[in-house]
């Protein structure tokens, strides 16, 4: 379907592609066994400018927005989601300073992060503060021109090969989730340390690690707008890039479909290519379908927000918990498409299942997109009647 993308989005999708096919295809068998992290592949991302995709062009980016992001992502994931949530971390740790940031704060790290120079990850999960991210712990004390950090923080994406972590803690502990704030930290900060590496079931390739905070002193410049707005920002934070979760479940059940579709035209079974079985060309045709309505619902949402909607919680949190259950779908039925050979390692959707799962867990799972959805939907109403 054509989606009427402008030249330079066509741009950025064509160079997204064929840094997949030609950097990540060839090794992501190997970043998922070792575990290892795909620094190389980020800096080719960088030198074609993708990590500027959605900076402002004011700081150095290419003054793209959400949209812009979810192209890349999508053509990235459509190869490896431990690579591609590697690259698209960078943005969640940019979104609070592009939405509140002040201008000196916009203007030291938004062209560095925009030229891929620096990484960004993003910090608000704690041991108890998953799903319910106001039982918080780790703590701010203002002290002078600075704030002293104090907690941990469980499962950040980047953690230890980001260069500048948002992380959101608490100012004012009788408040709760009101008396958070966020701030930027940067490593090699005294008192700043990286604790457990996890070993995870997919996206090996990506680091998943704990942020450790040991009265670490960070200049009182590095509040991001004001105490008290932690929670704000990082849920705002969220609703700009959830639709880049749905794009990576479009890309990586779109990857699955293409392996998919290729081997059920050359497997003979009976004396037939299995694709020439109604029952294995519907599969197919559903997970195609749920692709494409996935694919729709992400870019109008993207272009939505783009626009400068405000109200955009319901519709960002609709296109993740779609387009990652899609995801998990497709990859689950590309695994059935391929019968024995695709649970075995040597060909790849086994790991795009093992990597899908994930997406309908992180940045809020599935049953809170549907939680906020459904809480929209209230409001929605009882304004009506
Ligand atoms: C690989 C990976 C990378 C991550 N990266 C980051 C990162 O970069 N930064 C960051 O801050 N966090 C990150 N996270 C954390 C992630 O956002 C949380 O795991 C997620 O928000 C869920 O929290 P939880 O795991 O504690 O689950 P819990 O909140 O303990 O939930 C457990 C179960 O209970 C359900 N549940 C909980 N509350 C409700 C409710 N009110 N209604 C209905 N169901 C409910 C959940 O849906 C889930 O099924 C990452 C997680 C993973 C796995």
């Amino acid at each position: 379907m054509d989606y009427f993308l402008t030249e330079e989005q066509q741009a950025i999708q064509e160079i997204a592609r064929q840094i997949a096919e030609e950097k990540i295809v060839p090794v992501r068998e190997e970043l998922d066994e070792k575990e290892e992290f795909p620094r190389g592949i980020l800096e080719t991302c960088a030198r074609s400018d993708l990590f500027g995709v959605s900076i402002p062009e004011e700081y150095g980016g290419l003054g793209g927005g959400v949209m812009e992001m979810s192209l890349a992502v999508e053509e990235l994931s459509r190869a490896c989601l431990g690579v591609s949530v590697s690259y698209a971390a960078s943005f969640l740790g940019a979104y609070p300073i592009i939405l509140y940031g002040n201008e000196e704060q916009k203007e030291k790290f938004l062209p560095l992060i925009a030229a891929g120079e620096i990484l960004g990850a993003f910090g608000l999960t704690e041991a108890d503060a998953g799903s319910d991210a106001g039982g918080l712990r780790t703590t701010a004390r203002k002290d002078g021109d600075s704030y002293v950090l104090n907690g941990t923080k469980q499962w950040i994406t980047n953690g230890g090969e980001a260069d500048l972590y948002t992380v959101i803690a608490l100012t004012d502990k009788s408040k709760g989730a009101r008396g958070a704030s966020a701030f930027m930290v940067e490593k090699g900060t005294d008192g700043f340390s990286f604790g457990k590496k996890e070993k995870k079931m997919g996206i090996r390739a990506s680091s998943t690690r704990e942020l450790v905070f040991e009265e670490c002193r960070i200049p009182a410049g590095n509040l991001v707008s004001k105490e008290g707005m932690g929670f704000i920002i990082a849920m705002k934070t969220l609703d700009n890039s959830r639709p880049g979760i749905a794009a990576q479940g479009v890309g990586v059940a779109q990857g699955a479909l293409d392996v998919a579709v290729n081997y059920a035209r050359e497997r003979h079974q009976f004396g037939q290519p299995i694709i020439g079985f109604q029952a294995v060309q519907h599969l197919l045709a559903n997970m195609a379908t749920g692709i494409e309505a996935a694919r729709a619902l992400t870019y109008a949402a993207a272009r939505w927000i783009d626009s400068g909607a405000r109200d955009i919680s319901k519709i960002s949190a609709m296109t993740k918990l779609f387009g990652s259950d899609v995801a998990m779908e497709v990859t689950t039925d590309a695994v059935q498409v391929l019968g024995g050979y695709g649970y075995m390692r040597e060909y790849p959707v086994e790991k795009m299942m093992r990597d899908a799962k994930v997406l309908q867990i992180y940045e809020g799972t599935n049953q809170i997109q549907r939680n906020v959805v459904g809480a929209a939907l209230i409001k929605e109403y009882a304004q009506k009647t």
